[in-house]
């Protein structure tokens, strides 16, 4: 029993749904429903307004259904350590090297993120740092590059990153930018191109790794291009950071000189990482003496890019690395997996133009347009959301709209995955999606129409679909 130390009262009384989420052993046989409503009721009187837009995020989550390829949910105990009083401390620098007194725990909790990640990928060397992917590209960017120097990265609307070098972004204005593309007639990357183009441009670094592509990534192949041309590479692996540090698709740790991702599109807290490999104590030349590759990491992040790291998302970040090295975590890619192939084959199955074909990870993207005349990804996107289905509008490959349209849809399958969907649960997650498209009666590029009966209907169909796989 948990007693407060001043008024002798036992908490169970004093706060029941509070003293019900901080003990473990109740805490699980809480459903998340409730798990939720505890967590919120420290908000319910000190703030109404917030308190009921979070309770409005938690159903509309619930309720509808996800499949948001870039999406994903953390457990309880990342949500924890988030919310926990980590988050008051301030300090600056690295283990060991610390600008504030009062380190001692969070050094060890930064030590123990950086020890599980590496383990988790395998890696040499790991920066729990960089407050997201974007962060952590740039870092990476800015660590090894100076003013002006090329870059060879993937198109954007091929499935290449904003932060791989798009004209409005940073790392577009500092540094000269190149595009590879891939194959028109079949959308595969393609290494020979790839090569050629690499030969031509001399690039000082090379960036893979995308947020559209469906098929595995070939990183021994670009290690190859880049060490022919004397470039770094640099792996982006923020969609399938998850699918790698499980076996399920193969390693860029020791091929890239860095490997970069975000910590929440595999299920973690937001946030960034950079991982690497053997080239990890690599000579990096600082004026007329050299220092180690990963120093140069740790020297652009801090003081060159950020300031104080955000040490509640560290301790989740330890949390969820933990979670990754668990047989469940593991097991679970394989699924994400097995269930995006068998959605995009139903797709497929339904006439549906799936780009490449299908897939060999959680997404796979549809060429909407082809559908049926007018329908854009914008249509496809906001016709689906009124009935309770996520997902994304997505610039496919040459395509002919612009991006505030596009052709594309992209699907992922992390979220319904997590709540316990599996490959028996997708003809019926397609035959949704393909009702509300072939229902919704097409305006215009953005307008569109839905008949009423029909979406209530659809969202009422889609809420006890949820309900039957509810928010782990
Ligand atoms: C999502 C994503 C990022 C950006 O991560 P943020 O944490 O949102 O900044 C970078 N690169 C790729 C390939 C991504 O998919």
């Amino acid at each position: 029993m948990l007693v407060d130390k001043h008024t002798g009262q036992t908490l169970a009384r004093v706060d029941k749904p509070v003293y019900e989420v901080i003990r473990p052993a109740v805490q699980k046989t809480l459903t998340n429903e409730q798990y939720h409503q505890g967590l919120l009721s420290t908000l319910e009187s000190s703030d109404p307004d917030v308190y009921r837009l979070l309770t409005q995020e938690y159903d509309r989550q619930q309720s509808t259904l996800q499949l948001i390829a870039a999406e994903n949910q953390c457990s309880r105990a990342v949500l924890a350590a988030l919310g926990s009083v980590v988050q008051n401390k301030t300090t600056e620098g690295f283990v060991g090297a610390r600008f504030h007194g009062g380190c001692e725990v969070v050094d060890c909790l930064e030590t123990l993120a950086i020890s599980r990640a590496r383990e988790a990928f395998g890696a040499k060397y790991a920066n729990v740092q960089p407050h997201s992917g974007t962060s952590a590209n740039q870092i990476v960017l800015t660590a090894v590059l100076d003013k002006g120097d090329r870059i060879l990265s993937l198109a954007m609307d091929q499935g290449g990153h904003v932060s791989h070098g798009a004209p409005v972004a940073l790392a577009g204005r500092i540094f000269e930018i190149e595009s590879y593309r891939v194959r028109p007639d079949n959308f595969l990357l393609d290494y020979d191109a790839i090569r050629q183009q690499a030969l031509r441009f001399r690039p000082k670094l090379i960036i893979c790794g995308t947020t559209a592509y469906s098929r595995i990534i070939d990183f021994a192949r670009f290690r190859a291009i880049a060490d022919e041309v004397g470039a770094y590479l640099m792996a982006d692996v923020s969609h399938i950071s998850g699918l790698i540090s499980a076996g399920v698709h193969p390693s860029p740790v020791d091929q890239a000189h860095f490997t970069t991702t975000s910590t929440y599109k595999p299920g973690g807290p937001r946030g960034g990482l950079i991982l690497m490999g053997r080239d990890f104590d690599r000579p990096f030349p600082v004026g007329n003496r050299t220092i180690p590759l990963w120093e140069r990491i740790e020297k652009t992040t801090f003081p060159g890019f950020q300031g104080t790291p955000y040490l509640n998302n560290i301790a989740a970040k330890a949390v969820f690395f933990k979670e990754m090295l668990s047989a469940e975590y593991k097991d679970r890619q394989a699924k994400i997996v097995e269930n995006a192939r068998a959605l995009a084959e139903e797709f497929v199955r339904r006439g549906y133009d799936v780009l490449t074909g299908g897939t060999d990870n959680h997404l796979f993207c549809v060429n909407v347009a082809n559908l049926h005349r007018g329908l854009t990804g914008l249509t496809a996107q906001k016709s689906l959301e009124d009935c309770g289905i996520i997902v994304n509008m997505n610039r496919l490959p040459y395509d002919s709209q612009n991006a505030r349209v596009t052709s594309g849809m992209r699907i992922g399958t992390p979220i319904v995955t997590r709540n316990g969907m599996r490959v028996a649960q997708m003809p019926t997650v397609a035959e949704l999606v393909d009702r509300v498209l072939t229902h919704v009666e097409i305006l215009g590029d953005r307008e569109y129409r839905l008949d009423p009966v029909f979406r209530d209907e659809m969202r009422e169909q889609i809420r006890s679909l949820c309900s039957r796989f509810p928010m782990q």
